[in-house]
């Protein structure tokens, strides 16, 4: 499966020195798109250079060399030319088969959530090596066991990740924990759980509470050994939304910035 040519044979050998432009990486492919007639534009998130778009010259070919791996969902190694705005796809070897996750519609449609939720948030060229890690850890987990709670778990570690953990203990605006007070709310804008008395956004029941503490709190194996219920949705519902209204907040800021 490994498609290596000539000189470019010597450059991806570990220690060997390559041109200014040449990098090698290892990445995600999160969407690509036509360009041309015969080539495409390939979305990749890396460990060491963030987002990447990259061109694979001859994709579309059936006598490509890069055959089918660099499709969404393909975990690649590979090496890259630096151009200006898009690099060029040099070669690329799968690291592992993803495909488990296209057997069942259910499982590529999650592969494909987790995709589209590391695509918003990461950013080009800007090393973020703890969304590749957490994306690639949660592409396996939908491989190898998938589970109701392991997007909506995803969503959750991702907003954690970028300083948004949301308070699940104390009531964000008096402060009363449990059992003085009963939790009973979620608000997104106020970033955690509100009391009876101060409650505002939606309900939450205390048994999807008890499974974002899980999630959040060290315990995301017992999170996702939970079985599909009404309550695995409530949480599912909650990540989405909580997940868009950050997107959205961040999309803002921009909006924002750019009128000053
Ligand atoms: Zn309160």
């Amino acid at each position: 499966m490994v498609h290596l040519l000539g000189s470019e044979h010597v450059a991806m050998r570990q220690g060997a020195p390559l041109s200014s432009h040449l990098y090698r990486d290892v990445g995600v492919v999160l969407r690509t798109y036509k360009l041309g007639e015969a080539d495409r534009i390939i979305v990749l998130l890396t460990a060491e250079n963030g987002k990447v778009r990259a061109v694979a010259k001859g994709v579309r070919k059936t006598t490509s060399k890069f055959g089918a791996r660099l499709e969404p969902l393909s975990h690649v190694r590979l090496l890259l030319y630096r151009g200006r705005e898009l690099d060029i796809v040099s070669q690329a070897e799968s690291v592992e088969p993803m495909a488990p996750l296209l057997a069942t519609l259910d499982r590529a449609s999650q592969g494909m959530a987790v995709l589209e939720a590391a695509d918003q948030l990461g950013l080009e060229r800007e090393p973020n090596p703890q969304l590749y890690r957490m994306l690639v850890g949660a592409l396996r987990t939908i491989a190898d066991r998938p589970a109701p709670l392991v997007v909506p778990a995803f969503y959750w570690k991702l907003l954690a990740a970028e300083g948004l953990r949301p308070e699940l203990d104390a009531c964000v605006r008096c402060g009363g924990t449990e059992p003085d007070v009963a939790l009973v709310a979620f608000d997104l804008g106020e970033g955690g759980v509100l009391c009876r008395a101060c409650r505002s956004g939606t309900a939450i029941t205390p048994g999807a509470l008890l499974l974002l503490r899980d999630i959040l709190d060290g315990r995301l194996n017992e999170a996702l050994a939970t079985a599909e219920s009404p309550v695995t949705h409530e949480v599912g519902v909650l990540a989405t939304r909580a997940l868009e209204h950050h997107i959205e907040r961040r999309l803002r800021a921009v909006a924002m910035f750019e009128r000053h």
